[in-house]
């Protein structure tokens, strides 16, 4: 019987040896590989896999098509749910989503439904990586630091993308009436280029739309660029081509434009011809404990810690962006931010302590990734929590002081909530602090455009559909949800796709 096969293991990269180096941990499976795996799925009547998808994806249905050798078909199927799936194959909490609920998990190990979407996803980008098109480096309006090529060449990013015979690639056809005479498509902004803009922007394209997405930073991709680091999203092989299969569409994206700053939105609307707008800006702004000491040298939000070294490469020889990694680093917290910060640091030679109040089981991270950061040598201190930073005479870091956890009972989230034990203080030698405690969304976009509202928490109000409290105006990711995950960005993207379009039909 095909289930009596055990899960095909994925090869990885020696923990001693990748603890050194930001190359990616997980090699992914081979064709054999896949194809073996994918012999597992017993193709249930009622799959409760695809119940326990985010958005759906018929499992299945991919699954057979591998096990048949067929990757473009596997491809088509997932496309009709997701639009990443080299990324979500990567990242998503499978454990906790598909592959929890397959029904071979109950008595033995769940179909590696996620290493065999990462496959497909890597099978397509392989064959399908064509043109590249430059990003417009601030655009219209202007500043920013220029992008520069691989030779350090400077790409002005105004030029228009050429053919070989020097004419202009325009992306897709434009769009034109039953006697051929060109029609305007309808232009839609898209601010932020994180999942869920990407996937709002490709989704409107494919419909004809005129799209372009505004990104505050000098590159496109949000926290899967800045944030999530090259071990676990190798950047140039997975996120490179999913943004230039966006770009093919014919979207536009300005890079070093502020949505709020360089351009409001109701500028965007009113002088540039908008009729519509996507908000996907995400939650990047960090959170502090609020304790003694956190102004010191050598406290860091894992956000500018992780920006430092992914978005700004000070992990490699030929950048020249400075970063604290210190001797010694505590990371505060135990979600994946947390992990990503700590084995950033590992990698960058110091020793790393993840001070976490609860224990193991509550850890929000995903499991992987804790395993991971055990295998190569993560400390984790658990059921402590920081009371104070305390300084050396210069004004820097010296140690973390923290006092003894027990749990408690359980809170709202259901979670036992954790009590400090009276009189167990104790100190933790360290020269760098990193805060990952969550993030909430910036402010400043609600605070430029007059009828945005937005929720106690900080969030952008919108409903299941991306209608946000102002007509024309649509968000969604974790701009809407606050703190959240890749796929249910994607969702929320293409589920504002799809409401953009009805709203631009009726209006
Ligand atoms: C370190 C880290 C690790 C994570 N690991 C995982 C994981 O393993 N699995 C998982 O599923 N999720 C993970 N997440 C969460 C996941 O990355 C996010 O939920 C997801 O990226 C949200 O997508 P988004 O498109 O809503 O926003 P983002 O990805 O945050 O993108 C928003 C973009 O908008 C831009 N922007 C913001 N304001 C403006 C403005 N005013 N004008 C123009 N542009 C603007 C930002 O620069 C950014 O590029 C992780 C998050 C972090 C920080
Ligand atoms: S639940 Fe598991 S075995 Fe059943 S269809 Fe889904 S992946 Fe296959």
């Amino acid at each position: 019987m095909a289930n009596r096969i055990p899960r095909v293991p994925v090869r990885e990269q020696d923990p001693k040896v990748r603890a050194t180096n930001f190359e990616e941990v997980c090699y992914g499976y081979s064709r054999e590989e896949a194809m073996l795996e994918a012999s597992r799925c017993l193709h249930c009547k009622n799959p409760r896999c695809v119940g326990a998808c985010p958005v759906n994806i018929q499992i299945p249905d991919f699954i057979e098509r591998i096990a048949q050798g067929d990757i473009p078909g596997a491809a088509e199927v997932i496309a009709r749910d997701s639009s990443l799936p080299a990324v979500c194959g990567r990242v998503c909490p499978q454990e906790t989503q598909c592959e929890g609920s397959c029904i071979l998990g109950v008595k033995g190990e769940a179909v590696a439904i996620g290493k065999l979407e990462r496959f497909v996803g890597d099978e397509i980008a392989d064959r399908s990586l064509g043109e590249q098109r430059p990003e417009v480096a601030g655009g219209r309006y202007g500043g920013g630091a220029p992008i520069k090529d691989a030779n350090g060449a400077a790409v002005t990013g105004v030029e228009p993308p050429s053919k070989a015979n020097g004419a202009a690639v325009t992306g897709v056809e434009p769009p034109s009436d039953a006697n051929g005479a060109a029609v305007t498509a309808t232009r839609v902004a898209i601010i932020g280029s994180g999942p869920a803009g990407l996937a709002c922007a490709s989704d409107l394209a494919k419909m004809g739309y005129d799209v372009t997405i505004f990104e505050a930073l000098h590159k496109a991709g949000g926290v899967l660029e800045y944030g999530i680091p090259e071990f676990r999203l190798p950047k140039d092989k997975v996120l490179k081509p999913a943004i230039e299969s966006v770009k093919a569409l014919g979207v536009k994206i300005e890079t070093n434009v502020i949505v709020g700053r360089t351009v409001t939105i109701d500028q965007l609307m009113d002088d540039e011809g908008f009729k519509a707008v996507f908000i996907g800006t995400g939650a990047g702004l960090p959170k502090f404990m609020g304790i003694p000491g956190e102004n010191y040298n050598g406290v860091f939000s894992a956000n500018e810690f992780l920006t430092r070294n992914n978005l700004m490469k000070a992990y490699r020889s030929d950048y020249m962006t400075p970063i604290h990694a210190g001797r010694k680093v505590c990371v505060v917290g135990g979600g994946n931010v947390a992990m990503d910060a700590a084995r950033t640091a590992l990698r960058l030679g110091a020793e790393v302590h993840i001070v976490y109040r609860r224990t193991e089981t509550e850890l929000p991270a995903r499991r992987e990734e804790v395993h991971h950061a055990k295998e190569e040598g993560i400390i984790f201190d658990l059921l402590t929590n920081p009371v104070e930073v305390l300084p050396d005479d210069k004004g820097w870091v010296r140690a973390l002081k923290c006092v003894r956890m027990e749990l408690g009972e359980p809170d709202e989230s259901g979670r036992r909530s954790p009590v400090a034990i009276p009189g167990s203080e104790f100190e933790i030698d360290a020269d760098t602090v990193i805060m990952a405690l969550g993030t909430s969304p910036n402010p400043l976009i609600a605070k430029t455009t007059a009828g945005l509202e937005t929720t106690r928490r900080g969030c952008l109000s919108a409903g299941p559909d991306g209608a946000t409290t102002r007509p024309g105006i649509f968000a969604g990711g974790d701009a809407v949800t606050g703190a959240a995950t890749v796929i249910l960005a994607m969702g929320a993207g293409r589920a504002a796709a799809k409401a953009i379009d009805e709203y631009l039909k009726n209006s």
